[in-house]
């Protein structure tokens, strides 16, 4: 059992002020309680907060040689803590051990990397005229975070705050707080001065809501459901601060009749099967061709059969989801996809055979689904693809971008030119064609509901500095 049950505040491990009450984390393999933490209030919050802005006096003024130092310290620390972080994520939130090995805290790392790089070269003034414009940091940052990639969700915005010279106050998920809590032991080891980086546990009416709407926090980053979203700007607005979103998604993959199709949909459905589709860029509508549904549904089928969900601390491919009320969701989801007249291919609701305990979801395809049914417009955050039939593409495309989210989108074709036309009409803030490799310098972020902002590379850079214009910064020449 892990006992997370303290704060770092200032530098230090702390109590939590007096009143609070402790969680216990639940492992979704085992539905056991792994660890526990304590759950924080406003007066922890406003401790962390001072701290944070205390620190900044200082911390905002460092050189960027100090902060590129410091970056390669952390990743220095947390490459020894790497194979502790991928355990401690599999334990939290179930990801199987090859993706929390080679993903989920391998990304961690590479945020740190990425950030140290940019930090090296990057400009921060720029001198027009006899004005000078210079990008600052912006204070302190809120950063409140989700279970389904959490350290990689955290590190994306902990690295270019540092970066940039802000300082920190964290909350990350009560659901999945063991993966914070070893960062926060990499960060301390590696010397971040105190005050510069804080965590307080605890759930987001609380705790999350008093960083949102803390009157010392500068900008708040939120990654995470469209509900909770929308209350941290509600939060954030009486105090006029930056706010970063990264919400949900239901990201369009179109398929093009042509000769790579069977390979595209078994790479599309295992994109969704990965992290038992917990995933917010998660290709969950598939656009098919109609004359290649069959096609595609015998392949979607023999492709979800290798994803036999199983215990991830061993050879499984795919591990549990993350907790009992994202199973409950999920279920509901899949019986309202029957419901409502989707063509159930494989998997469906129900615990997969021998799975008795632990919060497994059978890998599940639908097909002949309409972009009107509710599996093809609410996010599920489970093992499930929708396989929608198109007669043109500009069918597809119209369907692809007919949803309130705009996180990202897929084309697969082996006619580059294309599927590079089709990428540029879909509206969503990334998309990918064919399969391309993650790319850490670029973008990421969402068009419409799925967020304001971007993170990742240089890009990310952008949401924690303010740009002050210095105007009579040079002396005027004499009047020849
Ligand atoms: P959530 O949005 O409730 O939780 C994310 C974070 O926000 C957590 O740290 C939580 O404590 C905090 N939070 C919750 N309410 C808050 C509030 N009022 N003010 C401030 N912070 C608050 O997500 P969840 O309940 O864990 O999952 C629900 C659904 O959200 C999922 O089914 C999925 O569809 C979606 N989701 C999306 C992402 C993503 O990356 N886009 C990540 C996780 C969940």
């Amino acid at each position: 059992m892990r006992d997370y049950t303290k704060f770092y505040i200032g530098g230090e491990w702390v109590d939590p002020a007096a009143g609070a009450t402790t969680l216990d984390v639940i492992n979704p393999a085992t539905e056991d309680a792994a660890g526990k933490i304590a759950l924080g209030g406003k007066a922890d919050v406003d401790k962390a907060v001072a701290a944070a802005k205390g620190a900044f006096k200082s911390f905002g003024r460092t050189s960027r040689q100090e902060r590129v130092e410091l970056l390669g310290a952390i990743l220095g620390e947390y490459v020894k803590r790497q194979d502790d972080i991928a355990k401690a994520v599999t334990e939290e939130m179930g990801a199987p051990s090859w993706l929390s090995t080679s993903a989920q805290a391998a990304m961690g790392a590479a945020h740190f990397n990425t950030a140290m790089e940019i930090l090296k070269g990057y400009s921060f003034e720029e001198q027009r005229g006899t004005t000078l414009l210079a990008k600052e940091p912006i204070g302190v940052c809120g950063f409140i975070t989700p279970w389904n990639w959490p350290i990689n969700q955290i590190a994306c915005k902990v690295a270019p705050a540092l970066a940039t010279g802000c300082t920190v106050v964290l909350k990350p998920s009560e659901v999945a707080p063991f993966s914070a809590y070893l960062l926060t032991e990499v960060l301390h080891a590696a010397g971040v001065p105190a005050g510069v980086f804080n965590m307080v546990n605890g759930d987001g009416p609380t705790v999350g809501s008093a960083i949102s709407s803390h009157p010392d926090v500068d900008m708040v980053s939120f990654t995470g459901s469209t509900r909770a979203g929308v209350a941290v700007a509600k939060d954030a607005a009486d105090t006029v601060k930056r706010v970063h979103q990264e919400l949900g998604g239901k990201s369009p993959n179109i398929l093009l009749d042509d000769d790579g199709f069977g390979e595209a949909v078994s790479r599309g459905v295992s994109s969704v099967m990965m992290n038992s589709g917990q995933s917010c860029n998660a290709p969950t509508r598939m656009f098919v061709p109609k004359g290649r549904m069959d096609e595609a549904k015998q392949v979607a089928a023999q492709t979800a059969e290798g994803w036999a969900p199983g215990d991830p601390n061993g050879n499984s491919r795919m591990g549990p989801v993350v907790s009992d009320t994202q199973f409950d969701k999920i279920q509901d989801l899949i019986q309202k996809g029957i419901d409502e007249g989707a063509e159930l291919v494989c998997g469906g609701t129900g615990r997969p055979d021998g799975l008795d305990k632990g919060y497994y979801v059978k890998p599940t395809v639908f097909a002949n689904v309409s972009n009107d049914m509710t599996i093809a417009r609410e996010e599920i955050f489970g093992p499930v693809v929708s396989i929608l039939g198109y007669d043109s593409l500009d069918q597809a495309i119209e369907e692809g971008n007919d949803t309130v989210y705009g996180l990202a989108a897929y084309v697969q074709s082996t006619d580059l030119d294309k599927a590079r036309d089709i990428a540029r009409q879909l509206r969503a803030g990334q998309v990918n064609i064919n399969g391309a490799d993650v790319d850490f310098m670029a973008p990421f972020g969402g068009y419409k509901q799925s967020g304001n902002g971007r993170e990742w590379g240089d890009h990310a850079f952008g949401e924690f500095l303010e740009t002050k214009a210095i105007l009579g910064f040079e002396a005027k020449q004499a009047a020849e």
